[in-house]
């Protein structure tokens, strides 16, 4: 969006005016509102600039920073026209509360001095040198943490699996596999601060009895895969990755895995196999990753956002982890709104916030005057919640008794000019082209379901479309092998479920 012309605008300028020493420019990650960048925050004042261009660049200079006078028609304005002067102030920033992206958008993911500066590998040092591996695990149990990636399994939990596996020597993996249509935090997370998922391993590591790691991320994400890179390398620098970290005599490498893109590979087992050099297929389980993993050895596997949360938990303690979110589901969960909302982008917020809060004081409502519709919850895997729900707290529990998942933490909005029959048969569409092809439910099932959607929206549906649809589903999902087909009629079951008339509509009124 244009930020390395505003970055070297502002670099340039600065040289210009002989204001070198006085003001650094510091590139960051993302910090979340895609719809306002390219940002530029002044700090101390934390004065917020958004939509800026090379020649807003010269003006911050010229204006703000020379003249000490604020640049208004580069701020942000409110409902009423009010400019909002601080990026805390912008309720965009303010209703959220940080946790797995704490450091992203603030510091230079390329500097680990910036990491260490904001409490880096300092929870790596406070496991090495006063806490046993039980009670890391423990700490992480107390926290209710569960996983980020979909499932929502207990991480404390998972741990312990692998800490007691027999068999050596043990892996521990990170999924960066983020393929879910609209989801992009934990890229945002490797992106803005690749340090926290590297220290967060190393502390799994040493939970688990693991001496070896291996980041999978997908080929999509170069820059992910450059910041990573360059991260592990001055971590092995610093002697906070290889033999002996810190001189603790506890050892801890990291490498990574490059994969094709195939959204199956976010699933374990399918990931495992392609982290192995082969097809990238799932398949049953038991035996579960924990006692026969990589290589055929116990692996612990979390996602990049999952492991994102274990410092702060470690350093402010799980009591304080768990006073955030609901009884079931703790702490914070980042989620991507996309689609017919205003403020688009990356946001998180305690586990439990309702979604209408989401959607309207975080991300602004729905643009153009329309009303909502629906909004998705787990991608492809999830379903649709249409508008008499708009009060129910987003948690793991929540979302199941409504037929959807939080999965990853894709957030699609809708508005009343969306046909949620076209809207479902586009992720129905996504899972038939990325399903792997092992299991026929999955195969054949999903292949089906479309050709009834496909005659549907054609306006050539049949009576009794609805009823087959349902009972290919409910079929598919009791007997596909992994969670792509198992969740793959998700998005149409729950669009019937709401949306049922828009699809009798339909097929009443033929071409
Ligand atoms: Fe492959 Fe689909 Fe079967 Fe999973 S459910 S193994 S993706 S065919």
């Amino acid at each position: 969006s244009g930020c390395i012309k505003v970055k070297d605008r502002l670099l340039n300028k600065i040289e210009e005016m002989n204001l070198s020493s006085e003001i650094k420019v510091i590139i960051t990650g993302c910090m979340g509102p895609c719809h306002l960048g390219p940002m530029v925050v002044i700090y101390p004042d934390g004065v917020l600039y958004t939509k800026v261009t090379p020649e807003g660049a010269d003006k911050i200079i010229q204006k703000h920073l020379f003249l000490g006078e604020i640049v208004e028609e580069l701020l942000i304005k409110d409902s009423n026209g009010t400019p909002i002067i601080c990026k805390d102030e912008n309720p965009f920033f303010a209703k959220q509360v940080k946790i797995a992206l704490r450091n992203v958008g603030l510091i230079d993911p390329t500097n680990i001095e910036e990491y260490i500066a904001a409490d880096g590998y300092r929870a790596l040092a406070k496991v090495l040198f006063t806490m046993k591996p039980e009670d890391v695990i423990e700490e992480i149990k107390k926290s209710g943490l569960r996983g980020r990636g979909g499932a929502g399994f207990l991480t404390g939990l998972k741990w312990s699996f692998t800490a007691k596996a027999k068999g050596s020597p043990k892996y521990v993996l990170c999924n960066a596999d983020e393929g879910d249509p609209g989801a992009f935090m934990d890229r945002s997370i490797l992106e803005g601060d690749p340090h926290s998922v590297i220290e967060a391993m190393a502390i799994a590591g040493y939970a688990v009895g693991s001496n070896q790691g291996y980041v999978y991320v997908r080929a999509e994400y170069p820059l992910a895969v450059e910041r990573l890179k360059h991260a592990i390398e001055q971590a092995r620098e610093r002697g906070l990755l290889g033999k002996d970290i810190l001189s603790s005599g506890f050892d801890f490498d990291i490498d990574i895995k490059v994969g094709a893109g195939a959204f199956v590979c976010g699933e374990e087992t399918a990931l495992i196999a392609s982290a192995e050099g082969k097809r990238g297929e799932p398949r049953p389980k038991p035996p579960f990753p924990a006692n026969e993993g990589f290589l055929g050895k116990p692996t612990l596997i979390n996602n990049v956002e999952t492991y994102a949360n274990i410092c702060p938990i470690i350093l402010r303690g799980a009591d304080w982890f768990s006073g955030y979110g609901t009884e079931n589901s703790k702490g914070t969960k980042v989620f991507a709104l996309a689609g017919k909302i205003k403020n688009t982008g990356l946001v998180e917020v305690p586990m439990g916030t309702a979604l209408g809060e989401i959607i309207y004081d975080i991300g602004g409502g729905i643009p153009g005057g329309k009303k909502f519709k629906a909004a998705q919850t787990g991608g492809p895997s999830g379903g649709c919640i249409p508008q008499k729900y708009l009060n129910t707290p987003v948690d793991y529990e929540s979302l199941k008794e409504l037929g959807t998942i939080m999965g990853s933490g894709g957030l699609i909005v809708v508005d009343e000019d969306t046909c949620m029959v076209d809207f479902a048969k586009y992720f129905l569409q996504f899972v038939q082209d990325e399903s792997c092809g092992k299991c026929a439910p999955c195969r054949l099932g999903t292949k089906r379901m479309l050709e009834i959607m496909d005659r549907i929206t054609r306006g050539e549906g049949k009576e009794g479309d609805i009823e087959r649809l349902i009972e290919l589903g409910e079929i598919i999902k009791e007997t596909a092998l992994c969670g792509l087909g198992q969740t793959a009629p998700n998005p149409v079951l729950s669009t019937i479920k709401y949306f049922r008339d828009e699809y009798e509509a339909h097929i009443k009124y033929k071409k």
